[in-house]
């Protein structure tokens, strides 16, 4: 909070800050904050997504302004709805101890009439996406003939999408007399042209390198044939049973395609894109934010400056034509200190995008495989019993036990668990015995005879127990005395984790784990099933970090909104299933809704999702 004050803010917005629970200044903020304050002046300020830029020019500009007055003294412009709403709001969160301050959403797809009425009481501050701007200020509907600020946010996005005519337009209705700040993650030459259009010796702000995307994210691709696109992004999600993703598609065309073809199979996704309407994409941000969808499927126009947090995968399902949009997508996850993975879907006459995507981001791409089907069955099994174990019981059920219990009075433990696994498992392993593998040769394969001397264990520790791949493979390394390259393939999920060594060293890690108990607990370590997918290898594995706490986050949103459904919910989706959308020869899963079985893949995939209804 006194790093806040350093930085010359008042007492108001000062509280304000420590409502939202700000604790120290971000580097932009850090860096164009007193700039700000102290002197009018121009500012181009380059910061990747996700960095605080809207506090960066939000306290600056609240704190300049004359609440007392109800004349529009500063505009700010957004590429989009989502953001002019994120904006405005945040806007009016930092000035909740600034009475009489108006901060209004100018956009489309929303009534003129009420809008212009907010502006005609007196909004010292607009903020709003260039077209309805410019319809407004045309209608004269808005002045801003009197602006002393205005923040060009987004600046490279609002010119990607065409509106560099419509900003020119709209700053010619504004004073010469005013100071212009700009901002943008990435600073293609179009920027620097508006930059040197609109403004004079602008201070220059850079955090972090240009175009470099955050440090959170840890980048993989996966490749695969064009043709199996679709099914790797199935498997990817379900070998991230707790995934919660934007999924990028280059057109609106693929992105609707994808989304439907997604939620037929029965996870929760939706589609979004610019052909639907206002409203559609409105409840599908809902939704979204609320966790009810874990994939969003999306164009980059319309997924751009989405700020929901906690995103554990972007999945780029093709790769952007532009590849500076790469760090925007990216961006969407890795967001606010926490970690993220970047995946990309690639066939093989893309790979060497890979590498100039490579040079750009300054970051290496780990090459990753498409988990197998056996090594999607034991996370899915594993996360069903976690959830098993985490679920609060349901008092509702109380009167109907003393039935089921009669029903199942004969078995033991032991055989009620087999009995439960078998009903969620059975058509589920039995398809996926037989999947066949979606990798094709990377340069890094070793044959199959050497994979058949390789071992993948299975073991009951994680990103819960703080571990990433990097750490698990050190540990398991001092842990087994073994050299460099000795443990491999290293995958670490929420609660568990994969690694491989030679079949050699099998006996060791057996024995080393037989009674290993890690801080009091009792570590488990299975062969896995999935003896390391007959091919490929990757450098080194890479951090499948499913965030730890998220689970309980979810879990607790869902028992509130009743719609999350990781449990308990087997009612909805019985329900669902009788509702129609199912087959006769239903999928794996039962009580899974899962339509289209003429497509192979549909019949058994991934446990998690299709029981929310
Ligand atoms: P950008 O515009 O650079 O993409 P945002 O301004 O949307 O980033 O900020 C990203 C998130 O970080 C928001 O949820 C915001 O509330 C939060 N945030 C911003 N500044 C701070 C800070 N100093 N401390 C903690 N959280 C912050
Ligand atoms: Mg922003």
């Amino acid at each position: 909070m006194t790093a806040f004050k350093a930085l010359g803010l008042e007492e108001n917005l000062l509280k304000a800050i420590a409502d939202m629970g700000f604790e120290t200044p971000s580097e932009v903020q850090e860096k164009a904050i007193p700039i700000l304050l102290e002197r009018e002046t121009d500012m181009v300020s380059l910061a990747q997504t996700g960095t605080g830029k809207t506090a960066a020019f939000g306290f600056p500009m609240l704190q300049k302004i004359d609440v007392k007055s109800r004349t529009t003294q500063g505009l700010i412009l957004s590429p989009t709805r989502e953001l002019c709403l994120q904006i405005t709001n945040e806007m009016i969160a930092y000035g909740k101890y600034m009475p009489g301050l108006n901060v209004t959403a100018v956009y489309g797809g929303a009534s003129i009439t009420d809008q212009a009425r907010q502006i005609k009481k007196g909004s010292q501050i607009i903020v709003a996406t260039p077209g309805r701007m410019k319809d407004m200020i045309g209608r004269g509907l808005i002045d801003i003939s009197k602006i002393e600020y205005c923040v060009l946010d987004e600046a490279d996005e609002m010119l990607n999408m065409g509106f560099y005519e419509d900003i020119t337009e709209i700053l010619s209705h504004s004073p010469k007399e005013k100071s212009t700040w700009l901002f943008s993650a990435t600073m293609p030459k179009e920027v620097s042209t508006i930059a040197k259009k609109f403004m004079h010796t602008p201070v220059e702000i850079t955090v972090g390198t240009k175009n470099v995307g955050s440090d959170q994210v840890s980048h993989e691709y996966y490749l695969v044939n064009a043709r199996d696109r679709y099914n790797a992004l199935k498997r990817l999600a379900d070998a991230n049973p707790e995934i919660f993703s934007v999924v990028f598609c280059r057109t609106k065309r693929d992105t609707q395609k994808v989304a439907e073809q997604l939620i037929e199979d029965g996870y929760n996704a939706a589609a979004l894109h610019g052909d639907l309407s206002q409203n559609q994409r409105d409840l599908v941000m809902k939704s979204f934010r609320a966790r009810q969808i874990q994939m969003l499927v999306a164009t980059d126009v319309a997924a751009r400056g989405i700020d929901v947090d906690d995103i554990t995968h972007v999945i780029n399902y093709q790769l952007p034509d532009e590849i500076e949009t790469y760090t925007h997508r990216s961006g969407r996850t890795g967001r606010a200190g926490k970690t993220g993975i970047s995946m990309v879907i690639v066939s093989k006459s893309e790979v060497r995008k890979i590498h100039t995507i490579e040079k750009m981001i300054q970051k290496k791409f780990i090459s990753k495989e498409i988990p197998s089907g056996m090594e999607i069955c034991e996370v899915q099994m594993f996360h069903l019993a976690n959830n098993i174990k985490d679920t609060k019981i349901n008092h509702e059920i109380d009167a109907y036990l003393p039935n089921i219990n009669e029903v199942l009075a004969d078995f033991s433990k032991e055989e009620l668990i087999k009995k439960v696994f078998s009903v969620e498992f059975t058509r589920f392993l039995n398809y996926y015995k037989n999947s066949k593998d979606l990798n094709i040769g990377g340069e890094r394969n070793f044959s199959d005879e050497e994979a058949k001397d390789s071992t993948r264990y299975f073991i009951n520790i994680g990103n819960k127990d703080d571990f990433d791949w990097m750490s698990l493979k050190d540990f398991l390394r001092d842990l087994l005395q073994l050299g460099k390259d000795d443990v491999y393939k290293v995958d670490v999920k929420d609660s568990f984790s994969f690694f491989n060594t030679d079949t050699t060293h099998q006996e060791l890690v057996m024995g080393i784990f037989k009674d290993f108990k890690l801080d009091g607990r009792q570590i488990n370590i299975e062969i896995s099933k999935d003896t390391g997918r007959s091919k490929g290898r990757s450098g080194g594995g890479g951090g499948g970090r499913d965030r730890g706490k998220r689970r309980g986050d979810r879990n607790d949103r869902g028992d509130r909104g009743g719609n999350r459904g990781d449990r308990g919910e087997r009612k909805g989706s019985f329900k669902k299933r009788s509702g129609g959308s199912n087959s006769s020869d239903k999928p794996a899963f039962k009580g899974k809704s899962r339509r289209g079985s003429e497509r192979p893949e549909t019949k058994g995939t991934g446990g998690r999702r299709r029981r929310k209804d």
